[in-house]
């Protein structure tokens, strides 16, 4: 992988330097400058606008079949990248290795060729009654995406609006750009018409912002953080724009009396910990019962310890570093003021771990004996935090499992199917893991509450990128 210093935008299918010397990417095992990410301005943001509202009329009536071919050339670009995507991710977020290769890399290209399934026949008019139903595609899209899982985001957002016929604008993480960077690069391969996809680098406040609030954006698909989500919907409510947000989580797995405890709380510490806990869906809170809680922590403390910490590119690695400084801080002042609260750190706590002189690391984090109303208990940490909390049967775990303001995700075990099933329709979440079902990019993926709203990947976050029109006949 072979990338300039200073990375380009990608507006009307031609490389733009953004001004000045850029925002510095750091490695946040190394701690050093590898790259650095354009920093665009609100003109910037208006040029790319302007180039996909241009390009917009003539994409919308490419025939379907043909949109499908060309996202199915970007799939195949972005194939013969794969190496070069996981080095780079591994490089600017710190997922180990191993895990990147599949996670990072395989799964996005997966949930590509989900789309683009679910795109055959999409746009056919439906009869209902005497009227006729049409998709238009909602127009211009401004994509702003995170840097935990920079390819998977991205996919969720450009490809079904490319499909539909909408044109983009992305506005990628400026902490993860290099991903990003060989999308576009991916994309011009492909060769889509100019201005079909752009791309402006840059900080969210400005470019995020100009994106959110510019006229001649139908609509705004965001991920990242429930507090800047609140702010992108209220501008975006000023134009009456649509709005999709995949927001934050506090995901409760739930584990029933008579459930296999072991496994579940093998499961779960894996899943919390995916990408050093930067992982939106994250089950980050344990819910055992009553009578094995104890039993729970320590199955969990060992688990935990087991997560050996390194650097990414070592294949021995299950756990690499947070992304920055400013996350391994703040998850750190999370620990401490758990602590500070009354609860126990079980394994792992917020000192610097033994060994890692060097590199934004976290230790593997167990929590026991919180306050169920504490802040360690109800707000998204994003580290290799997990909270282990009691419940007295499952009325009691569907409270607490509610009892948090966000509705992404979560995880029941049962002792059968049907227990576990009964539980997950109760809780509040756009996704409930039913004893160990895996992650499906057909299915649709999205949080209730302040997680968010709207769909994304497969058919239903496809639908999410068309207009309806009835006529009526
Ligand atoms: P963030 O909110 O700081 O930034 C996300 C993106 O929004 C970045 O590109 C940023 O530049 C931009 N941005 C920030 N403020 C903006 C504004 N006012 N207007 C327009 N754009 C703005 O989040 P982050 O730190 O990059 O990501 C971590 C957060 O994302 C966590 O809270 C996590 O739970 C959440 N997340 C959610 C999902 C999901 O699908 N629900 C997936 C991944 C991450």
């Amino acid at each position: 992988m072979t990338l300039p210093d200073l990375l380009p935008m990608y507006v009307d299918g031609a490389w733009h330097a953004g001004a000045g010397d850029g925002i510095p990417v750091v490695d946040p095992t190394t701690e050093e400058v590898v790259a650095h990410a354009p920093r665009g301005s609100a003109s910037d943001a208006d040029k790319a606008v302007a180039a996909a509202r241009a390009a917009q009329k003539d994409w919308s009536r490419v025939p379907p079949a043909d949109r499908i071919a060309a996202v199915d050339a970007l799939r195949r670009a972005l194939e013969s990248r794969a190496a070069d995507l996981t080095a780079a991710v591994v490089q600017d977020v710190g997922t180990p290795h191993r895990i990147a290769d599949k996670v990072q890399t395989a799964l996005p290209l997966a949930a590509i060729g989900d789309f683009l399934a679910a795109a055959v026949g999409i746009e056919d008019p439906v009869r209902t009654g005497n009227s006729l139903v049409f998709r238009s595609p909602v127009g211009v899209v401004a994509a702003i995406t995170p840097w935990n899982y920079p390819l998977l985001q991205t996919v969720g957002k450009v490809v079904p609006a490319l499909l539909s016929g909408s044109t983009v604008v992305l506005k990628p993480s400026e902490v993860a750009p290099l991903v990003p960077q060989l999308l576009a690069e991916a994309v011009h391969e492909a060769g889509l018409p100019p201005g079909v996809f752009n791309m402006v680098g840059g900080v969210g406040s400005e470019v995020g912002a100009a994106l959110v609030a510019h006229a001649d954006v139908d609509m705004v698909s965001f991920t990242g953080s429930t507090q800047a989500g609140g702010a992108v919907a209220a501008a975006a409510g000023r134009r009456i724009k649509r709005v999709a947000l995949e927001l934050g989580g506090k995901s409760a797995a739930v584990v029933l009396a008579g459930a296999e405890l072991e496994r579940a709380v093998k499961a779960t510490v894996g899943n919390c910990l995916l990408n050093s806990g930067q992982t939106c869906l994250a089950t980050t809170r344990l819910v055992v019962p009553r009578e094995r809680y104890a039993e729970a922590v320590e199955l969990a403390a060992a688990a935990a310890a087991r997560f050996t910490l390194g650097d990414p590119r070592d294949p021995a690695t299950r756990q690499g570093p947070l992304v920055s400084a400013v996350q391994r801080d703040r998850v750190r002042g999370f620990i401490d003021r758990a602590v500070r609260d009354g609860a126990r750190v079980a394994v792992g706590g917020s000192a610097a771990p033994e060994g890692l002189g060097r590199g934004y690391f976290v230790s593997p984090t167990v929590v026991a004996d919180a306050d169920p109303g504490s802040e360690i208990a109800r707000e998204e940490v994003f580290g290799p935090v997990l909270v282990v909390l009691a419940h007295d049967g499952p009325d009691d775990a569907v409270r607490i499992a509610n009892g948090t303001p966000y509705g992404l995700s979560g995880a029941v075990w049962g002792p059968d199917e049907a227990a576990a099933v009964a539980v997950a329709r109760r809780m509040r979440s756009g996704q409930v893991d039913v004893n160990g079902g895996g992650f499906n990019t057909a299915a649709p993926f999205g949080g209730m509450k302040m997680s968010g709203s709207g769909r994304e990947f497969g058919r239903h976050g496809l639908e999410e990128y068309y207009e309806l029109q009835s006529l009526q006949l």
